[in-house]
């Protein structure tokens, strides 16, 4: 990297619209031909060109640097203050790395969809959410810090400096010193330098480049007026000066002689941005009805699933009613295309795995909820469609547990029920109790174990492949 170049980190192309107007290609010619490492591009509140911007810089061997200069609202980015003036302050954001390049398309999309109002607006809480992987300069005179500067709120300025600082970490907020030949610049350097001397942050030099050569400007202040609507002749209407084109490395250094500093930061920033994006592989979804059926192909329950659907179809068709599924069912995409169950599981976030885990493998149970009255024609359908032979009804046990066999105990060794109450609530508090319960009736153990009843699992049927 040349020691006496320059990287210009504040950049608007022609997708600030109608308010910049350098194109791509002719702009990395440039780059290269003043041997710069890398260039940043900075669009106003928006991502449009980071694209094609990054794939020119590529090409001409200049370092892209993805960045954007945001819309910060005072408050909450949901408010809508009465004017455009109260409501966002300029901030340039560039990304350090991968997820700074993806917490800055967040920071962007939440501007639009969320923070909307005469512009794409995001606020500090979403900043600092979003922070990791991101460089933030002050920005420009409509930046929070110059704005408290020029209206002579020195003291604010810093409280903000400090906020941003915070907020990015102070090796990753610098102030920024534009120079135009504007007073009001000059003051806001002034007090600039002295903010980050206080607050232990870097300043960096920037031209907030909206064309590419000082001869462009005539023609940008025109696409400027269709912009804005106003006519050229408008003496009030929003002026650029010249001075703000693609400026050389000799240019931008004869600007800044006082700030050395400020123009090695900018080398120093283009040194530790390095984002790789990488083009061509296709990034569609993985479509999840495809892994579903691999999996219920792989273990073997692909039947199971056609059988429950076979009776739950049969069910629907007779107007038998039945339950929109609930349980681990629900959160398969097969079991909901099939009309198993009635839940989207991708609508609400409801994980496949836990029905059936390809890595840990135990058969899925899927609950189905009949209409009581009629949930004998059901079984019985079951049973006329895979045999009489090939259907068991599942049966299942109530065990003897310690507290009631007591009672039991208790009662065919002619004990009072209040006695046998008594110990029987005593189990749970220690062992002498359980002890107790043991000396005065040996057979307790061995009762525990024994199966007391037979519970009819009144719906549950288990078809099988041979009688
Ligand atoms: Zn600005
Ligand atoms: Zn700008």
């Amino acid at each position: 990297m040349p020691r006496d170049s320059f990287v210009h980190l504040h950049l608007h192309t022609e997708y600030s619209l109608l308010d910049g107007s350098i194109r791509m290609k002719e702009l990395m010619k440039k780059a290269a031909e003043f041997e710069m490492p890398a260039v940043a591009i900075t669009d106003h509140g928006n991502l449009f060109g980071v694209i094609e911007f990054y794939q020119e810089a590529q090409r001409a061997g200049v370092k892209p640097i993805i960045g954007c200069e945001v819309y910060v609202a005072p408050g909450s980015h949901k408010d809508r203050p009465p004017s455009r003036r109260e409501s966002a302050y300029h901030f340039t954001l560039l990304a350090e790395n991968e997820i700074g390049y993806r917490n800055l398309v967040k920071l962007v999309t939440a501007a639009h969809l969320d923070g909307f109002h005469y512009a794409p607006r995001i606020d500090k809480a979403l900043l600092a959410e979003r922070s990791a992987g991101l460089i933030g300069l002050s920005g420009c005179l409509a930046g929070e810090i110059n704005s408290a500067i020029q209206a002579n709120n020195i003291e604010k300025a810093k409280q903000s400096a400090a906020e941003y600082r915070d907020i990015l970490g102070a090796e990753n907020f610098f102030v920024e010193l534009h120079d135009h030949g504007m007073e009001e610049q000059k003051m806001c350097n002034t007090a600039l330098v002295q903010i980050a001397r206080d607050l232990g942050v870097g300043m960096v030099a920037a031209n907030d480049v909206h064309f590419l050569r000082r001869s462009d400007h005539q023609a940008h202040d025109v696409m400027l007026c269709i912009g804005t609507g106003k006519m050229v002749q408008d003496e009030t209407r929003l002026h650029y000066l010249p001075e703000l084109y693609f400026k050389s490395p000799a240019e931008m250094r004869q600007v800044f002689r006082d700030f050395p500093e400020a123009i090695k930061n900018t080398l120093t920033i283009g040194d530790r941005c390095r984002l790789d994006l990488e083009f061509g592989r296709s990034k569609y979804p993985q479509y999840r009805l495809e892994y579903e059926l691999g999996v219920l192909e792989k273990t073997g329950f692909v039947s199971y699933l056609l059988i429950v659907w076979d009776f739950i179809h049969f069910a629907k068709e007779k107007g038998i009613p039945v339950g929109p599924g609930r349980g681990s069912a629900a959160g398969s995409i097969v079991a909901y295309v099939l009309g198993i169950t009635d839940i989207d599981p991708l609508q609400y976030g409801l994980i496949f795995e836990r029905f059936l885990n390809p890595d840990r493998v135990s058969p899925p149970d899927i609950d189905v909820d009949f209409c009581e009255a009629r949930r004998g024609e059901v079984l019985e359908y079951v049973r006329q469609k895979y045999g009489e032979r090939r259907v068991a009804q599942i049966i299942t046990f109530g065990k003897l547990k310690a507290k009631s066999v007591v009672r039991d105990v208790g009662r065919v060794l002619g004990w009072s029920y209040r006695d046998a109450d008594r110990i029987s609530h005593r189990q749970d508090d220690s062992q002498r109790a359980e002890h107790y319960a043991r000396c005065r009736c040996g057979k307790k153990r061995r009762a525990e174990t024994g199966s007391r009843q037979r519970a009819g699992y009144t719906a549950a049927l288990r078809p099988c492949e041979s009688p």
